[in-house]
This record gives C-alpha cells, sequence and structure tokens, in this order.
C-alpha cells in the first residue's frame, strides 16, 4: 500500500484526495483490502455499481458481448445500443436517446440540444439556460458554468456564457429570472446531489414544470445521480408527477462501466440531425449490455424494494444519538451529524465501512440490490460513528 500511494502519488494528477485504502475484489455490497479486511461498501462507486461489484449477470451479461465485439462505432448498427435505448424510452415516455459515456457528456447533449431547438423556435437569442444555486452539472467549462456553487467556478473563467442561477425552492425569483433572460430551458436536479442531498419540494418542481410547458421553455432534468432506480423510482422525476422534455442519467446506467444518456421527450425528438452531435465511444455495445442487464431487473418489486430499505435507514437514523437530521430519497441519504462528517466517515472507515460525503453532510449510496443484513450492519456502524 505504501508504495502503491507513492506511485499513484507520484504519477496521477492531484485532482483526488483518496481515503488510504486500496480495494482488490468484492462481491456485492462487500469489498476487500489487500490484507483480506472487509469493507461493506455504501458508496457503490458514488451510485455507479447499481447491483453491486462483480455481480452475476451484469458480468455475464458484460463479457457475452465483450467475447463478440467490444467497439465498432456508430457508424454501424450494434444490437446492445438499439435495444438499450428502446428499453429507455418504453420505460420513460421519451422518443429518442443519445448515448455518450458520462454524466456531464449527457448533459452537454442536453443543453446543445435545449439551445437549437431554442434557436429554430424563438431565435438564437433564446440561448440562457436557468439552473438552480447549489446545483452540480459536471465539470467541463459548461456544465461548470451551468453548476451553480461558485467555489467550482474560481480560476476557470470564461466559462460558457448564458447560464444564469434560481434559488431553489423560490418559483416566484426564477420566473423573474425567465422574464429577464431570453431563455431556453430550466435544467434541474430534482434531489441536489454533490449540493448535500437536498430535495426540492414538489410544489416548486411541479410549479416550474407548469410555467416552462406554459412558456416552451425545455424542462431538462439531470438524474445523473438520481437516475436507474436510485430514489425507489426508475427515475427521480417519477416522484414529482412531471414529465420533462429532456432527461440525463449516467452513473449507475451502466452498473460500473462508463455510460451516459440523453433522453428526448416529443418536443425536442427531431432538433438533433446528422452531424449536430457525436461521440465517439458513446453507446459502447459492451457498456450498453450491461446496462440492459441492469434496467430489465430493475421492475417494481425491485423498486419497492429499494423504498423498503430507505424506510429502513431513515427510521434507524432519525432521531439516532449525533444525528441532526436525514435528507433525500430511496437509496441517496444524507446524514446531518452533530460531529463533522469526515470525521464520522473516517471512523466508519475504521470499523469497515465506507461511506461518502456531500457538504456538510455524510452521503449514503448503497448499491440498490443490498442485503437488508448487510445494510442494517453497516447502519449499525454508523449509528455508533455519530455519538
Ligand atoms: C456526478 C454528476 C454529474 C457529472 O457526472 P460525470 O459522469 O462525473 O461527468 C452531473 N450531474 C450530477 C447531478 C451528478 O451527480
Amino acid at each position: 500500500m505504501s508504495e502503491l500511494k507513492t506511485i499513484d502519488s507520484t504519477y496521477v494528477a492531484n485532482t483526488y484526495k483518496r481515503f488510504p485504502v486500496e480495494i482488490v475484489s468484492g462481491k456485492g455490497s462487500v469489498v476487500y483490502d489487500p490484507d483480506g479486511k472487509s469493507y461493506i461498501d455504501m458508496g457503490s462507486g458514488i451510485g455507479v455499481t447499481s447491483f453491486g461489484i462483480a455481480d452475476e449477470a451484469w458480468q455475464q451479461a458484460v463479457t457475452a458481448q465483450l467475447g463478440k465485439v467490444q467497439h465498432m462505432s456508430n457508424l454501424y448498427y450494434t444490437e446492445p445500443c438499439a435495444r438499450l435505448a428502446q428499453m429507455l424510452c418504453e420505460r420513460t415516455g421519451m422518443k429518442k436517446v443519445f448515448f455518450s459515456n458520462s454524466g456531464a457528456e449527457a448533459n452537454e447533449c442536453a443543453i446543445k440540444t435545449a439551445r437549437k431547438y431554442a434557436a429554430e423556435k424563438k431565435g438564437a437569442e433564446y440561448s440562457t439556460i436557468i439552473t438552480l444555486k447549489n446545483s452540480f452539472h459536471g465539470r467541463t467549462v459548461t456544465t461548470l458554468a451551468a453548476t451553480g456553487q461558485e467555489h467550482y467556478h474560481e480560476l476557470f473563467q470564461p466559462l460558457t456564457p448564458g447560464f444564469v442561477h434560481a434559488a431553489a425552492d423560490d418559483l416566484e425569483g426564477l420566473k423573474q429570472l425567465a422574464a429577464d433572460n431570453k431563455t431556453a430551458a430550466i435544467m434541474i436536479e430534482c434531489i441536489q446531489g454533490e449540493g448535500g442531498v437536498v430535495p426540492l419540494s414538489p410544489g416548486f418542481v411541479q410549479g416550474l414544470a407548469a410555467f416552462a410547458a406554459q412558456e416552451d421553455i425545455l424542462l431538462i432534468v439531470d438524474e445523473v445521480q438520481t437516475g436507474n432506480g436510485r430514489t425507489g423510482e426508475l427515475y427521480a422525476y417519477m416522484n414529482y408527477g412531471i414529465q420533462p422534455d429532456i432527461v440525463s442519467t449516467a452513473k449507475g446506467l451502466g452498473g460500473g462501466l462508463p455510460l451516459g444518456a440523453a433522453l428526448l421527450g416529443e418536443k425536442v425528438e427531431h432538433t438533433l440531425g446528422f452531424g449536430d452531435h457525436g461521440s465517439t465511444f458513446g453507446g459502447n455495445p459492451v457498456c450498453c449490455a450491461g446496462a440492459v442487464s441492469i434496467l430489465s431487473r430493475m421492475d417494481r418489486a425491485f423498486l419497492d424494494a429499494v423504498k423498503e430499505k430507505s424506510a429502513y435507514v431513515f427510521s434507524a437514523l432519525t432521531d439516532a444519538p449525533g444525528v441532526e437530521s436525514v435528507s433525500g430519497m430511496g437509496l441517496m441519504i444524507g446524514i446531518k451529524t452533530v460531529k463533522p462528517a469526515a470525521e464520522v466517515v473516517q471512523k466508519c472507515m475504521e470499523n469497515g465501512v465506507l461511506c461518502l460525503t456531500a457538504k456538510d453532510k455524510v452521503r449514503l449510496l448503497p448499491a440498490l440490490n443490498i442485503p437488508m443484513d448487510t445494510l442494517a450492519a453497516a447502519v449499525e456502524v454508523i449509528r455508533s460513528a455519530c455519538v
């Protein structure tokens, strides 16, 4: 470990503050370091390994495709890409899918699509995208501009112009921004993830959806973190009774391989034409085969089980000693602790549980199929780390 740490810190760019843990293997929600010490994984690679580590059906789907064709480019047809797009549309009512490799790229597609739609329909000056304060939409120069947190922007100016930020849960303020700017789209996360696991209120989301529809302003919902079963519905917007015009997603979609998607609704179904957008790796058949395996198992019973596990975590941690509050939805949970979150996470790690943080909270994003007894064991460790 100390040699690996030296090599890593010498040669890997210094952008990540890693925990002093190396993981060499795992199964489901349990991972192992080189000495055989086990950890319950309550982060699932930041909400990526939806069915945990080395899930057998997923592995089989991926390796079967790997044994056929690993990549052909988007100049040719491959089956997993088409099947996955069909599955995504049939389960959401969206009409078309553009595949990318990451969440930021899914948002780039959403933004380009919204700007083209507005340019054709209302004029090129209708280019503003309203996003929310405290949001997170990615690390590219454009998705940083979309991200409503100043500290990510510093030293990277100038960012892509045309983004303004409204306060979450202030519908009148958002309407005023739309009146002051020629607006193409409003982009939201239903639950602000990196912003501290903060769900938007249903009244605000429904109000802005109705306002956007009335003004022919597109509604983009960033489901990069909240999507693919995370909240106990296939996509978080489904908890709010709205229908977005564009949904971006990534993280948990591929079950551990890089895959993002922008789902395009009726209004923008035909907005992108030949040559308007593209990606060399997007829609890679191996990644898509894994995603088909993941999505095809997220039926109602599976999603209801996510809700049950969520209810268990909420009831076990709300009002627990050292816990101020618990926020989130499904298995996307933020815990405001009396002690600093980093200290709680450190204590959990020592006791064999890997947790994340978001702002000043401990954040949990376990695999959605985490067994109940494993979840209970992790919650016990977290409870004792909070006091
Ligand atoms: C993680 C995240 C992104 C960025 O995804 P990448 O795959 O890291 O580019 C964008 N939006 C939200 C809401 C996210 O949680």
